[in-house]
């Protein structure tokens, strides 16, 4: 791995050429109902139809295409809220590897089913992302694995990155990109795209006001811990890494603001996605949605917002669509 303290254009470019075939090219979509909300053209990207129902897949793939045959004979192993686990183990088993998948018991039930279904190893361990942590830094010691952590990697980021690529050959007029922010990969990634071509696109992180770890590190100048909290964006909980190396650096350089979205506004985001534009979304997925129904986004268009993931509890999906779900899982009101 470089010691390169920043992912360049370059390391996106080589990403998109080496994981072209194995992630799909998702649609961009114009919505009218919220170009009327917002004055100014909106352009949804549809990155939670992609393969494994989230843009992690991009990463992950990059990541293990990165290794050499050796690394990869020895398995690889991550810590996931869901997402990026299902996203590594899709990817190990297209390339006939091994994934081990360490998660906390916040972590709802049907990510676990669907990552188990991908052929990985889950180990689910303590209440926070940081415990499950500690169980992957046992294996790498112990087994020998090779860790692929879900943000803070070079490749990772890369990877993510990949979908700024796409966002401006869909959109080459964007002004704005709404990205949802939890350790950065995704923003860290697409800005680094972004601004690499166009340096004066803004870019926006968005992310739930429940346990924002990395708006809590961009205040504080360095990594803080914050109490994990249930939410409706549950893949956007966990911390950013109290060693954080990249995503905290590159978020405090590229981010042109970060915009907190209360549980209720995310809500309200989900069912927008659902009953006027006919997407189901996870929360997560919504956070750019909420932010311009709530009306907090004031810089110019065309403005594109990712859709990030789709893997919602579809019971909870239907009671937050219905009105009746408490907008806080349960117990923890
Ligand atoms: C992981 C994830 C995010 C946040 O990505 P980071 O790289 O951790 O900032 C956003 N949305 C979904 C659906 C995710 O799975």
């Amino acid at each position: 791995m470089r010691a390169q303290p920043f992912v360049s254009l370059d390391d996106i470019r080589t990403a998109s050429t080496r994981i072209a075939g194995r992630v799909s090219q998702t649609p961009m979509v114009h919505s009218a109902a919220l170009e009327e909300q917002a004055g100014v053209a909106v352009y949804l990207k549809l990155e939670h139809h992609q393969t494994t129902g989230s843009f992690k897949l991009r990463g992950a793939t990059n990541a293990l295409l990165s290794l050499s045959p050796t690394e990869r004979a020895r398995g690889v192993v991550a810590a996931s809220t869901g997402n990026h686990g299902r996203a590594l183990a899709y990817a190990a088993q297209a390339e006939g590897a091994l994934a081990t998948i360490c998660m906390s018991r916040l972590v709802p039930e049907n990510k676990v089913l669907e990552i188990r279904r991908l052929g990985a190893e889950v180990r689910i361990v303590g209440t926070s992302q940081d415990e499950a942590q500690t169980e992957v830094d046992r294996l790498v010691a112990e087994k020998g694995m090779i860790m692929v952590p879900p943000f803070d990697h070079p490749a990772v980021i890369a990877g993510q990155g990949t979908l700024g690529l796409d966002i401006l050959e869909q959109v080459p007029e964007a002004e704005t990109v709404l990205v949802p922010l939890s350790g950065g990969g995704l923003a860290a990634g697409v800005a680094a795209a972004i601004k690499g071509l166009k340096p004066k696109t803004r870019i926006i992180g968005l992310t739930m006001e429940r346990g924002a770890a990395m708006k809590a590190s961009l205040d504080a100048g360095r990594p803080v811990l914050v109490e994990e909290l249930p939410s409706l964006a549950d893949s956007l909980g966990g911390g950013i890494g109290l060693d954080n190396a990249l995503t905290l650096a590159m978020c405090r350089d590229l981010l042109d603001d970060v915009i907190l979205l209360s549980e209720e506004e995310i809500a309200v985001g989900m069912r927008h996605a659902y009953a006027v534009e006919r997407e189901i979304v996870e929360g997560a997925g919504a956070v750019g949605i909420a932010a311009l129904l709530s009306g907090r986004v004031t810089s110019g268009g065309p403005i594109v917002t990712i859709l990030s993931g789709r893997n919602v509890d579809m019971i909870l999906h239907r009671r937050i669509i219905n009105g009746t779900a408490s907008l806080v899982p349960e117990g923890t009101a």
